[in-house]
């Protein structure tokens, strides 16, 4: 299959730099070549979302509420499907995939709001015949970059925002699993999105770069890795571009002594093990306190050896799925050898896991280190598998501090029933997401999504009020109808009368 373009309302196998292969992760079998977009490809995406502004930007917003309305049926009416496109490039399970759809649907409804989201603010009488207003504005031509991990939510974390608020959209899809962005284009379209609103094109640097560098792209939203994100910041940046660019993470999660311990062991496996680790949300680190460890970890070897793994759409649900491609699985696979030869101690090894009937799948199991040190590469390196790490810590206040020194600051749980101890944790805690009793606290819709620290360059959060702001320039306006019998010439500087 070869999966193309979607530029002003059409599919285009415009004129490609190169090919890449998309893999069914579940067996290893090349299903599609995806094209590589070349510069012209891009001023293509560019020119028909410039075209498209000025009568995208007039459209009321009951009209641009009500096509997000439709769009919210649609993707409803279309969950089973968009969930099945996902799993058949990505590997992670039907179930977990639905869930994926789910939130990103969420960010659909939230756009539903836009004519109350856009609400000004207004002040009466600010001098004698002044009334002053606030009004946001559309930008013109905001672009989107993504990773491989979610092809659904994460782009729908930033294009309904960024359309409801009247820009117009380029789409730069993870060329890992690119077909769901043309699934969703078609949707847009149906939903009554005028043709070159919303354009995808497929690509790697390249095509990220002509986005970055395109003096009609006005802002750019980037999810991915912490290396990338800051480079795309910082040419961005350069290039006079609003940018918000998020970036990876070492999600930690704390134990306490007083937790139960059999909660904490669920939300650790789910949260590690789920989507095989491929979260930017994930938890990679359990930060076990006093004597957690010792009770804690066979709680975990019990659930991990429960866990059903396979291809993520067979008739008989599994739990966790393949890696998204075999070279990422042996960079995920060689952190295991790493950690062996770091001095931690291996308690679970997924690295012989077989996959009846897959035998050629990106399979790797659950694996789980105990006694990871802060000085290890296993802990400092995003490894972003199925490889969860167990760090002893001797206090609360330990642990803090670990967490704290870790370069990333994207999501932070505590397990406890210590209300005080709780309260200092997400009061100081440096990471943009805490949970309390919360393996993955991803904020719902109406709240916005983003870390700190190495996990978000920029400083603006997705979606909720924050994508209102970063998808809107504010612009204050002040207004005399003065009286008509009021004249004079006054050259003071101009003050409220
Ligand atoms: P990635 O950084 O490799 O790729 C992200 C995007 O950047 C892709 O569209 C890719 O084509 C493009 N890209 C890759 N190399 C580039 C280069 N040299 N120049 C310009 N563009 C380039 O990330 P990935 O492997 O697709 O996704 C996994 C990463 O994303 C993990 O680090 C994960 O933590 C992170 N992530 C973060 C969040 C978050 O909200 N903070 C959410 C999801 C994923």
């Amino acid at each position: 299959m070869t999966i193309s373009h979607w530029i002003g309302g059409r599919r285009t196998a415009g004129s490609p730099i190169a090919t890449s292969d998309v893999f069914n992760p579940a067996t290893g079998a090349v299903t599609g070549q995806v094209p590589l977009a070349s510069v012209d490809d891009v001023n293509a995406a560019v020119a028909a979302a410039r075209e498209a502004f000025p009568a995208w930007r007039e459209a009321s917003l009951s009209q641009r509420a009500g096509v997000m309305f439709k769009l919210r049926e649609l993707i409803d009416a279309n969950r089973a499907e968009l969930a099945r496109t996902i799993s058949a490039e990505h590997g992670k399970v039907f179930a977990d995939a639905l869930g994926e759809v789910q939130r990103g649907l969420e960010v659909v409804e939230f756009a539903c709001g836009i004519p109350t989201l856009l609400k000004g603010e207004m002040t009466p009488d600010v001098s004698s015949a002044v009334d002053a207003f606030s009004v946001r504005q559309p930008l013109g031509v905001v672009a989107g970059i993504t990773p491989f991990n979610f092809p659904v939510m994460v782009p729908m974390w930033m294009f309904p925002m960024a359309l409801a608020c009247g820009n117009t959209f380029v789409l730069k899809p993870s060329e890992r699993d690119p077909s769901a962005s043309l699934f969703l284009a078609e949707l847009v379209q149906q939903a009554g999105v005028p043709d070159g609103v919303f354009n995808v094109v497929q690509g790697d640097a390249t095509a990220v770069n002509a986005l970055l560098d395109h003096p009609d792209v006005a802002a750019v939203s980037f999810v991915g890795s912490t290396p990338i994100a800051r480079a795309i910041h910082q040419r961005a940046s350069a290039a006079g571009k609003r940018v918000q660019a998020l970036g990876g993470a070492k999600n930690h999660m704390v134990v306490l002594p007083d937790a139960d311990i059999g909660q904490a062991a669920d939300a650790a496996v789910s949260a590690g093990y789920g989507s095989a680790g491929e979260r930017c949300m994930a938890i990679s680190v359990v930060v076990a306190v006093g004597d957690v460890a010792d009770r804690l970890i066979p709680a975990v070897v019990e659930r991990i050896g429960e866990l059903k793994i396979g291809p993520g759409l067979s008739d008989d649900p599994v739990d966790m799925g393949a890696l998204v491609t075999a070279t990422h699985r042996d960079r995920v696979r060689s952190y295991v050898d790493l950690g062996l030869s770091e001095g931690a101690e291996l308690v679970v090894d997924g690295r012989d896991l077989k996959v009846d009937g897959n035998p050629d799948g990106f399979w790797l199991g659950p694996c789980l280190f105990d006694r990871v040190t802060p000085a290890m590469k296993i802990y400092a390196d995003e490894i972003f598998g199925p490889v969860l790490a167990v760090i002893r810590a001797d206090t609360f206040d330990d642990a803090l501090a670990l967490v704290n020194a870790n370069p990333y600051g994207n999501g932070a749980a505590i397990f406890t029933n210590d209300g005080g101890a709780a309260r200092v944790f997400q009061r100081e805690v440096t990471a943009g997401m805490v949970g309390i009793n919360v393996p993955i606290p991803v904020p719902m819709a109406y709240h916005s999504f983003g870390g700190w620290k190495d996990s978000l360059f920029g400083d603006t959060h997705v979606y909720g009020p924050e994508g209102v702001k970063f998808y809107t320039s504010y612009k204050a306006v002040t207004v005399r109808w003065p009286d008509p019998h009021e004249r004079g010439v006054d050259l003071g500087f101009p003050q409220a009368r």
